[in-house]
């Protein structure tokens, strides 16, 4: 039994009573996808299709390694809360060896990998999570007796493309926190023959993920790349540009301890140590958990843990930006006085950004409401 396979029994035990429920939240993920991607409404029924077509015609054979981890992103990807999430990723990929989520283990599970490799030799989407320890021969991380290195040397003429999820796999995270004791890099410092997309977060959103494949199942190709290898779409855009307690820091209101009036009254965590002026990622778009929440909305600063060497360079964690080089436009002290001006530009940003997805997500109920008709017509 393959991960897939693990992960349909689950599924169908919570699946939705009814057809029409099922088609409906497909439809609202559709839409969703095309929301985050930039794409307008008229994709949401190309979207349906390339997801229907890919589950009819073969999907493409995923491999997904896990290094110096938590397993967060894992976690994360697995943890989509609408059945039709499940279903959609489901039906956009064979999970065909992930070490939590498959069936076998030991030897069985080091032979799936290798019967893996051999049958879809060249179109298998490497999955990497976690970093890459390089020191003393990879001897810090070995799976089956053999080292991080040992496994990605042996993967790479196999595959087709690499996904580098977390900031561990994207940027070396954590392990390679200095002093970096076990030589930790990241995917793209190993792997030179294919081409890496780094999916930094710790975890990375689980829509990053979907939206990527759902891409790929639409355009047949990989999506346009920043120069840090990540995804335009989704690290385009810092997490302050879209913050629901932006009009605070542009007033200048800030909570200056957790516990007290500022952080009652939601204002701006930037004088405790919040991140999001520096920090490129959708957190503040995209949320966690079907949209419920994320660590801002939850009164926790942003810790900026999807930017390189973040464990270095973003400590002490609940101090304010002031070293050189991140970019933050001005103190604090005097953002209310000069940036009366972006308030309302940053309002409309993200109420716009919400409109975009909930009007996505209105089309596509239409949508599936004009199917049923139209199956109910034919009957
Ligand atoms: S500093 Fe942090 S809490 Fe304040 S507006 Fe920016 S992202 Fe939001």
């Amino acid at each position: 039994m393959n991960a897939n396979e693990v992960l349909r029994e689950l599924e169908e035990s919570s699946r939705p009573p009814t057809h029409g429920r099922r088609r409906r939240e497909f439809l609202k993920f559709c839409g969703r996808m095309a929301a985050i991607l930039g794409l307008s409404k008229a994709f949401i029924p190309k979207i349906a299709k390339a997801v229907e077509r890919t589950a009819r015609d073969g999907r493409p054979s995923v491999v997904w390694l896990e290094f110096q981890d938590c397993a967060g992103n894992t976690e994360s990807f697995t943890r989509a809360t609408a059945p039709s999430v499940a279903e959609a990723v489901l039906d956009l990929i064979s999970l065909d060896y992930h070490e939590v989520l498959m069936a076998p283990s030991g030897s069985a599970a080091e032979e799936r990998l290798r019967e893996v490799l051999k049958k879809y030799s060249g179109q298998i989407i490497v999955v990497v999570e976690g970093s890459i320890p390089t020191k003393d021969g990879g001897i810090y991380c070995t799976v089956g007796g053999r080292s991080a290195l040992q496994i990605i040397e042996e993967v790479e003429p196999h595959a087709l493309a690499f996904v580098a999820v977390g900031t561990c796999a994207a940027f070396g995270g954590l392990p390679k926190a200095n002093p970096n004791p076990t030589g930790a890099v990241a995917v793209e410092d190993v792997v030179k023959s294919k081409p890496v997309i780094n999916l930094p977060g710790c975890p990375a959103n689980p829509d990053v993920i979907m939206a990527l494949l759902v891409h790929y199942a639409l355009f047949g190709r990989l999506p346009a790349l920043d120069a840090q290898r990540r995804p335009k779409f989704a690290y385009g855009k810092k997490i302050h540009d879209n913050c629901e307690r932006r009009p605070h820091y542009d007033a200048g209101q800030f909570v200056l301890s957790f516990d007290d009036f500022g952080a009652k009254q939601g204002y701006c965590l930037y004088k405790v140590g919040c991140k999001g002026p520096v920090t490129y990622n959708v957190c503040s778009s995209w949320r966690w958990n079907m949209d419920a929440s994320w660590p801002v909305k939850a009164g926790h600063p942003c810790l900026g843990c999807s930017e390189r060497d973040f464990w270095d360079r973003m400590t002490p964690f609940y101090s304010h930006v002031q070293a050189a080089g991140f970019g933050v436009e001005s103190d604090a002290d005097d953002v209310g006085k000069v940036a009366v001006g972006l308030t309302a530009a940053s309002v409309a940003a993200h109420a716009l950004y919400t409109a975009v997805v909930r009007s996505a997500e209105r089309f596509a109920e239409r949508l599936a409401e004009k199917e049923e008709t139209e199956e109910e017509d034919e009957e």
